[in-house]
């Protein structure tokens, strides 16, 4: 697995828990929003200092007695084969994990959520669950096949009786509250879904730009 980034200690990225936060690097989207593009953009993921996984879980371990648990984010984590195994280490170690998904990988998510070993899936909603407006956000070569994969990805959580959320950010002019009402209804009954509003801030977008020149 890659990480690129490791906080020792969040308030605000699991529900109720302290939480140290770990950031896979790489991601198969592109969102033009996304405030981590030295996680994603591979030219920035080579100037990024990458942290060793025995590193972060030798961290993890010194702090077990006073964390509740570790989220794993991106970048997009399922992309990283060996997820199941660092998951696996830091159950061994007494923590309660949460992983932070782009829905892209159903056949991943499947298999982590299979043996229960996961505790809380927070999986963005990007917008109305249609090719074309799906990939006004997220920017890839075949939104189709993404759309069916983030589909799948949606029943898989909600009837793995795992804790969930969903999850959109609000971008101005395009999440309106009719579109936010539409991406309800096409979830249909779920435990959580819930807002956060976009940052014009240390974006993909501001990133990709300055790349160029
Ligand atoms: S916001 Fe989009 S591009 Fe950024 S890490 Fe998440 S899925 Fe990837």
């Amino acid at each position: 697995m890659l990480i690129g980034g490791f906080i020792h200690q969040s308030f605000i990225d699991y529900p109720s828990k302290m939480a140290a936060v770990v950031f896979t690097a790489g991601c198969n989207f592109r969102c033009w929003y996304c405030h981590n593009p030295h996680l994603v953009l591979p030219s920035l993921i080579q100037q990024n200092q990458i942290i060793p996984v025995e590193e972060v879980l030798s961290r993890l371990s010194e702090r077990k007695n006073w964390l509740e648990g570790v989220v794993i984010t991106g970048g997009e984590p399922t992309l990283h084969n060996d997820l199941p195994t660092f998951i696996e280490k830091l159950k061994d170690m007494g923590y309660l994990v949460k992983l932070d998904t782009n829905g892209s990988n159903p056949g991943m998510l499947s298999k982590i959520l299979a043996n229960k070993r996961i505790d809380y899936v927070a999986m963005d909603i990007k917008n109305i669950l249609e090719p074309q407006a799906y990939n006004e956000i997220i920017d890839v070569y075949h939104p189709s096949e993404v759309i069916e994969k983030v589909k799948t990805s949606i029943e898989i959580i909600k009837q793995s009786g795992i804790d969930y959320e969903f999850r959109t950010t609000k971008v101005p002019g395009i999440h309106t509250p009719e579109i936010i009402t539409q991406i309800k209804v096409q979830l249909g009954p779920v435990k959580r879904y819930t807002t956060h509003d976009y940052r014009n801030e240390n974006t993909l977008m501001n990133a990709s730009c300055e790349n160029k020149t």
